[in-house]
């Protein structure tokens, strides 16, 4: 041997770890022939042949490869006893792609290689089955013709079709030995037609062609559009492996079947063999749709034994992997082959469900339960559900292959449901069935409807992967994709009106359904029960009102951490009175203005202790600029022009002894009349006149920067002392009431000491009263926001001050970055994300290297004079995963994210715990 790599090996002789070189597929199927399963024999040629040959601007295939090849196959005919090209007893097999990272469908696979006019009748004589033999061979040309020549599926459906058609047949079964002879030789001419060349009758060349067709489906668009859409970049993807596997054939008769199995219920978890298998058919046929496959418990009845050897099977996966499997079986005259074996792809109630049973079971331990479980994948969990009081009549039902209930409208196109997805519309992808290259239409779409297919259908498994609903085979609806109608019985549904499907029951329902939030389940419970335990980062909510906190701890927020007091005023009632506080000419009139609002922020801050208690609460004071609370000073001139007008023509109407007719006043009157409530117009005139003066005066070049925060409560001292006041009383009533109580009281964009300082100086004297007036101890905590580039740097200094802090990087990104966040996000940020200047957008997933770091300096600074600061996050990015790995890295004591990415956050935080080690920052 030179010194060039080993580029194929046998099954025997493959390390079933090394996903890296021989892609996903071609390890587990060294590893299956190694512990004993039953695989055909066969060999993989390693991903870094692909590699190499995609490397090479001519494309050629790296010197000697195909010399190994042969001396493989020489072995491969030894181990079969069969002979490749071999006319008394041929050798087919399979050339079938595989990636380290599973991409279902993105790839090709060429099926039965290894015929030609000869072999063919070889096959015939040697199994005295010709029926068998043209199917095999009509299935050979058509997918070679497909993947190898490039000659489009459709030219060999319509042929295929035309005969189907011509003798009645409702499906291929139906067809005969002389009707598939025939389909062969319409393929054989369809492809001299459009490749102008007769199909290649050398099988090394065939084999040479697959091998080549099958690397370049790697850089296909199909496989380069999911690459994208999952961020699998090139290093982790690392081309594809060839598997060249000897045939075994589903398709010999009624003792033969293929299909495919999860070891348990993808869409429940549920511990039994879930599956679908059709009799007397190739591989391809079951995740095609082509025909709706039985279930597998039908198996039961119709193939006892195989059945029997197929739970067995499902042991034998499971308890070597500790994994659910989703395998490929194919059944040839009574005997049992495994085809492929991957881990399971299951939607998130199934992967707790699964998590928590196989920990019980003692197949996999707590850590390996938490670790399986991708935290954004529990997102799903947070989908909407039919409204279990709903009692419309379905118009249609197929099977539930994708749990979840959608709305939105038809659209019978990939294309379609893109563009409109794209303009923010819910789609429903309605097909006779999807194939691959649909599968833009599945990430625009609300959910999948097919008429044909069954649960392991391509859109079944394409949709349970990415959690959308999906309704399979439902036979009753006529779908015609080039009329773009849907015919149910009577009823015909075009392109554009809205349905709703239930992926959980099957039903497919006209218009849209009312739909409720999901609850958790038990095992959700006891799994994130298990993720607080390990994790050393506590998870809380971000919630404004007593609702939200309610919200919060359904969904498990160990406290909330960040309270958004501006929220509150902006309630109907109470705006008004905010209005009254903004545009007091005197303190006194401020203060009467806050007299009145003091009592409602108050028991608002009661409610949210008690809901939350005994859990931490952190309040923060005012932040937004006042003029918030105000309209929009185009508005207000609008409105007063109207007033005016309404004025004028009430004098008008007066001087003629005239009432405003109910009509015809025009509108603008006739609103401007409703808007008065009670005021005269002169009132109302004189009110929004002081507002757009207030609006005028208030006006800011740059708001974000500008009068808020902190500078708000020094300029105006009555606010803030009326929110502290709300927050303490309400916690003086809690003590009073014996609810355990522990507030934080907050400040916002503090950039020195001495603001603090300040506003600590209000909360002590308030706090002495209230406790004397209470007649109680209050605890609380005094703290800050960390948001301001000089706050990170003087850390030391506001931590003898603050007890805790409070990252909040919404606005530390836009300030470290000096970017705006909607100017960025509207402006320029896609393309910096599209040219790898930046990799993320820093206000969805925390910047690491620049305000991580900074952060990483103030947790340091701020303990080294207080020891025992408290330090969490409540920026937006407080709930991604790869941002909590780095706050947990960092050792904030928390994260607070908004009430439904808690759960995500907790498996997230237990995540960053046990995989402490492998972290990397720097
Ligand atoms: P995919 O990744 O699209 O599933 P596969 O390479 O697994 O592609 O093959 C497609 C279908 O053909 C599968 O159902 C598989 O079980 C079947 N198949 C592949 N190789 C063989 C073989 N040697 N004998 C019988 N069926 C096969
Ligand atoms: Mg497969
Ligand atoms: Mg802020």
């Amino acid at each position: 041997m030179s010194d060039r790599p080993k580029y194929v090996y046998d099954f025997e002789e493959g390390d079933g770890g090394d996903k890296r070189l021989l892609g996903g597929k071609g390890a587990n199927l060294c590893e299956m022939t190694r512990i004993g399963l039953n695989v055909p024999p066969g060999f993989v040629i390693t991903t870094e042949a692909c590699l190499a040959y995609l490397a090479d601007p001519e494309r050629r295939l790296p010197p000697g490869l195909m010399d190994e090849v042969r001396e493989h196959i020489r072995r491969l005919e030894a181990k079969t006893g069969k002979g490749f090209g071999d006319p008394a007893n041929p050798l087919l097999v399979s050339v079938r792609s595989g990636s380290a990272i599973s991409m279902p469908g993105m790839m090709d696979t060429i099926l039965n290689l290894g015929l030609n006019a000869e072999t063919l009748q070889g096959l015939i004589r040697q199994t005295g089955n010709p029926r068998f033999a043209y199917d095999a061979w009509r299935r050979f040309i058509q997918l070679f013709g497909k993947v190898a020549l490039k000659v489009p599926d459709e030219l060999f459906d319509e042929r295929f079709e035309a005969i189907k058609a011509r003798v009645g047949a409702r499906s291929d079964l139906d067809l005969g030995a002389d009707e598939l002879a025939e389909a062969a030789e319409a393929f054989l001419e369809v492809v001299r037609a459009h490749t102008g060349r007769p199909f290649p009758a050398d099988v090394h060349a065939q084999l040479e062609a697959a091998v080549r067709a099958v690397f370049d489906s790697w850089m296909g668009k199909r496989a380069v559009d999911y690459r994208r859409e999952f961020h699998i970049t090139p290093d982790i993807a690392n081309g594809t492996a060839v598997n060249v596997v000897a045939m075994v054939f589903g398709n010999m008769g009624e003792d033969s079947c293929t299909g495919v199995a999860f070891t348990r219920d993808p869409a429940t978890g549920e511990n039994r063999l879930f599956g679908e298998y059709l009799v007397n058919a190739q591989g391809e046929d079951v995740v095609a749709g082509i025909r709706t496959p039985k279930p597998i418990q039908e198996m039961a009845q119709e193939m006892p034994d195989i059945y029997r050897q197929l739970l067995e099977l499902r042991e034998r996966l499971e308890r070597h992997y500790r994994e659910v499997q989703d395998f490929e079986f194919t059944v040839e005259r009574g005997v049992l082959y495994c085809l492929q074996t991957r881990n399971g792809k299951m939607n998130a109630p199934a992967m707790v469900r699964t998590s928590v049973e196989m920990e019980r079971e003692g197949l996999i331990d707590r850590r390996q339960a938490l670790l399986r479980i991708r935290p954004e994948h529990l997102e799903q969990l947070l989908f909407p559900r039919l409204d279990p009081g709903f009692r419309g009549r379905p118009l249609a039902t197929g099977l539930p292959a994708s749990p979840g209930a959608a709305s939105g409208r038809i659209v019978f196109d990939a294309d379609t449901a893109e563009a409109r997805g794209r303009l923010g519309e819910k789609v429903i992808l309605v097909r006779v069935e999807t194939k691959p290259e649909d599968i833009h239409g599945f990430f625009a779409a609300q959910g999948i409807l097919t008429s044909r297919g069954g649960k392991t259908s391509h859109a079944a498994v394409v949709a349970r992967g990415m959690g959308k609903p999906c309704v399979a085979g439902a036979e009753g609806i006529r779908v015609d994709e080039a009329a773009r109608v849907a015919v149910v019985g009577e009823t015909v549904l075009r392109e554009g009106d809205v349905i709703t499907i239930d992926g959980s029951t099957g039903h497919v329902y006209a218009g849209e359904a009312p739909m409720v939030e999901p609850e958790f389940t038990g095992d959700l419970a006891t799994l994130l029960g298990w993720a607080d335990e390990v994790a050393r980062l506590g998870v809380r909510a971000n919630a404004d009102t007593p609702a939200d906190a309610e919200r919060a701890l359904r969904f498990g927020a160990q406290g909330i951490g960040l309270c958004r007091t501006e929220r509150m005023f902006n309630d109907p009632a109470r705006l008004p009175v905010v209005v009254d506080m903004i545009l007091a000419e005197t303190p006194e009139a401020r203060a009467a203005a806050l007299e009145r609002l003091l009592p409602m922020q108050r028991e608002d801050f009661y409610r949210i202790f008690k809901v939350m208690a005994p859990r931490p609460v952190t309040v923060r004071l005012l932040d937004p600029p006042i003029h918030e609370f105000l309209p929009r000073e185009e508005e207000l001139v609008r409105e007063i022009e109207a007033l005016r007008h309404l004025r004028e023509t009430l004098a008008g109407l007066a001087v003629l002894g005239q009432a405003l007719p109910a009509e015809g006043a025009g509108a603008e009157a006739a609103r401007a009349l409703a808007s008065l409530q009670g005021q005269t117009v002169e009132q109302a005139l004189a009110r929004k006149e002081g507002m757009l003066a207030k609006v005028r005066e208030l006006r800011e070049v740059n708001p974000m920067l500008g009068h808020r925060g902190v500078r708000l409560g020094i300029t105006y001292p009555e606010i803030y002392r009326m929110q502290i006041r709300a927050v303490l009383e309400a916690a003086a009533r809690c003590v009073q009431e014996g609810i355990a109580v522990d507030p934080e009281i907050m400040v916002p964009q503090v950039c020195t000491a001495k603001e603090l300082e300040y506003v600590r100086a209000y909360v002590d004297e308030i706090h002495a009263e209230v406790e004397r007036e209470a007649g109680v101890k209050v605890p609380f905590r005094f703290g800050t926001m960390i948001e301001v580039v000089r706050a990170c740097m003087r850390a030391g200094r506001l931590a003898e001050v603050a007890e805790f802090f409070s990252f909040g990087t919404n606005d530390l990104s836009q300030a470290t970055f000096s970017f705006s966040r909607e100017d960025a996000e509207n402006k320029f940020l896609p393309l910096y994300n599209e040219k790898g200047i930046l990799q993320d957008n820093p206000f969805e997933v925390l910047d690491v290297h620049g305000v991580g770091r900074l952060m990483q300096i103030t947790v340091e600074w701020g303990r080294r004079s207080r020891p025992d600061l408290k330090v969490g996050i409540c920026g937006e990015q407080g709930g991604h995963p790869e941002s909590i790995r780095f706050c947990h890295h960092i050792g904030l004591d928390y994260v607070s994210c908004s009430a439904p990415r808690v759960p995500i956050a907790r498996l997230a935080a237990a995540h960053a715990r046990l995989r402490e080690d492998e972290y990397r920052f720097d």
